[in-house]
C-alpha cells in the first residue's frame, strides 16, 4: 500500500491567502458594484523592463535558427550571467564571491525550499515571526518539526520574534541553533538589518557552527546608503551563509522566473562521522542531478539587467514602487496611524488602529473602504495586530485607497 508523507498533514494547509480570498470573493458577491483594491498581495504589477523584454526575443530568434540554437545549458547558470551577477551585484560592494559560487535558478521561493536537501535533519532551526512562510512550510514538509499549536507556531522551531519593541530586527537566540532563516529587507514587515546587526549574526554564527540562510529578494529597495545588501559585506559571512537573490521584485520577474543563491567554496558543515564537508559539492551535485538550468532566453532576460539600459529601468521600477511605499506611509501618518517599513522595502507595515486584531482590521478595511491587506498574524503570531500594505501596485490604486483609508480613519 502506498503511503504518503505524513509531515504535510501537520502543515496549516495555506490557510492565509485562501482566507483572504475566501472574505474578499464573498464581500465581492454581496456588493457586485464595490470597486476593491487589492493592495495584499506580494506580487509586481508593472511590465517588464524593455531592455530585458529586447533582450529575450533576440534570444527566442536565436533558438529558431541552427547556428545559434541552444539546448540543454549548464545546471548552474550560463557563465556570461553568473560572472555579471558577480561582478555587479557582489564584486561592486567589496564582497569576494565568485562567479563559481553562483547558481542560477527559477526562483529564490524554490531554493530557500531545496536548500534543506543538503542538510541533515537533526539540526536546531531558528526562523523570524513573523515569517515569509515557506522557511516554516519546507521544514515542516522535511519532517523537521512537531506539530503546530493554535498560534500556528510548530514544535521543534525556535521563533524569534520581531516586533516593535525590538525594532523589528531579530535577537541572537539564547540558545544554540544551527541553521537560522534571514530576510532583510523584510518580508513582511519591510524592517532593514544594520550592518552591526549582521556582524552580531555572523558571529553568533561562526561561534556556533550554525549556517545563515540570507533571503536579500528585496535588497534593490534599499534607499540608506549606509545598510548592507549582502551579508558577504560582512566579514566572515563566506564561512557561514548562503544567500539567495532574485530578479522577481527589481525587475518583475516573478512571471519570467530567474533567480540565483550563492554558495560560497569556504563553507562547511559537519557529516555524520564529524568531518567538515563543503556544502558548495553538495548543493552543486544536488543541483545537477535534480535541475536543469533556466531557460536560456530568461537568463538572457536576466543579463540585460545588468547592461546600462536595464539598470537604469529597472532602477525606475524600483523608485515607482517606492514612491508608493511612501505616499501609503505618509497618508496612513497623516491619518494617525502608525507605520513602519516601507523606506528601504516595498511593504508597509501598519499597526492596526485601536487594538483591532489583524483579522478585524482586514474586515473592517474590506467593509468600508474595500481596500485588502494582509493581516499580520498571518505571517506569525508576532504579527498580530498588525497588517501589511503591499507598494505593488499602480499609482492610481495606491492613491485612491489612501484616499477612501484616510477619509474614513481620520479622527
Ligand atoms: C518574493 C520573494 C522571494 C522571491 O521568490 P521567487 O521565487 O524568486 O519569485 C523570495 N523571498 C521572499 C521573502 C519574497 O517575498
Amino acid at each position: 500500500m502506498a503511503t504518503v508523507n505524513d509531515n504535510y498533514l501537520k502543515l496549516k494547509a495555506g490557510y492565509l491567502f485562501p482566507e483572504i480570498a475566501r472574505r474578499v470573493n464573498a464581500f465581492a458577491a454581496a456588493n457586485p458594484d464595490a470597486k476593491i483594491i487589492r493592495l495584499g498581495i506580494g506580487d509586481v504589477t508593472e511590465p517588464l523592463p524593455e531592455a530585458c523584454r529586447t533582450a529575450m526575443i533576440k534570444a527566442v530568434e536565436e533558438m529558431g535558427d541552427r547556428a545559434t540554437f541552444q539546448g540543454y545549458g549548464p545546471e548552474q547558470g550560463y557563465a556570461w550571467l553568473r560572472e555579471k551577477i558577480a561582478a555587479h551585484d557582489f564584486q561592486a560592494r567589496g564582497c569576494e564571491v565568485d562567479a563559481s559560487e553562483i547558481f542560477i535558478s527559477d526562483g529564490s521561493k524554490c531554493d530557500t525550499g531545496n536548500i534543506l536537501d543538503i542538510f541533515g535533519d537533526n539540526n536546531a532551526i531558528a526562523v523570524t515571526d513573523p515569517v515569509y512562510p515557506v522557511y516554516v512550510d519546507t521544514n515542516v514538509m522535511a519532517g523537521h518539526t512537531g506539530d503546530a499549536n493554535e498560534a500556528g507556531e510548530y514544535e521543534g522551531l525556535v521563533y524569534l520574534p520581531i516586533t516593535a519593541e525590538n525594532n523589528f530586527t531579530a535577537e541572537l537566540p539564547t540558545q544554540k541553533v544551527d541553521l537560522i532563516y534571514l530576510c532583510f529587507p523584510n518580508n513582511p514587515t519591510g524592517a532593514v538589518a544594520t550592518r552591526d546587526h549582521l556582524k552580531a549574526w555572523v558571529e553568533y554564527a561562526k561561534a556556533n557552527g550554525s549556517i545563515i540562510f540570507f533571503d536579500a529578494a528585496y535588497e534593490a529597495f534599499i534607499t540608506d546608503p549606509e545598510l548592507p545588501h549582502s551579508i558577504y559585506e560582512i566579514e566572515g559571512a563566506r564561512d557561514c551563509a548562503i544567500e539567495f537573490r532574485s530578479f522577481s521584485k527589481n525587475a518583475g520577474f516573478t512571471g519570467t522566473r530567474c533567480a540565483l543563491t550563492v554558495v560560497p567554496k569556504t563553507l562547511t558543515a559537519k557529516a555524520a562521522d564529524g568531518s567538515d564537508v563543503e556544502l558548495w559539492k553538495l548543493w552543486n551535485r544536488r543541483q545537477t542531478t535534480k535541475f536543469n538550468g533556466v531557460s536560456y532566453i530568461v537568463q538572457r532576460g536576466a543579463e540585460a539587467v545588468y547592461s546600462d539600459e536595464g539598470k537604469a529601468q529597472t532602477q525606475a521600477l524600483v523608485s515607482f514602487y517606492m514612491e508608493n511605499a511612501k505616499i501609503i506611509r505618509e497618508q496612513l501618518t497623516a491619518a494617525g496611524i502608525q507605520v513602519y517599513g516601507g523606506v528601504n522595502a516595498p511593504y508597509v507595515w501598519v499597526k492596526t488602529p485601536n487594538n483591532l486584531s489583524s483579522w478585524d482590521f482586514f474586515d473592517k478595511l474590506l467593509h468600508t473602504v474595500n481596500v485588502v491587506g494582509t493581516p499580520g498574524s498571518g505571517f506569525g503570531a508576532a504579527g498580530e495586530g498588525y497588517f501589511r500594505i503591499s507598494a505593488f501596485n499602480s499609482r492610481e490604486n495606491v492613491e485612491e485607497a489612501m484616499r477612501r483609508i484616510t477619509s474614513k480613519f481620520t479622527a
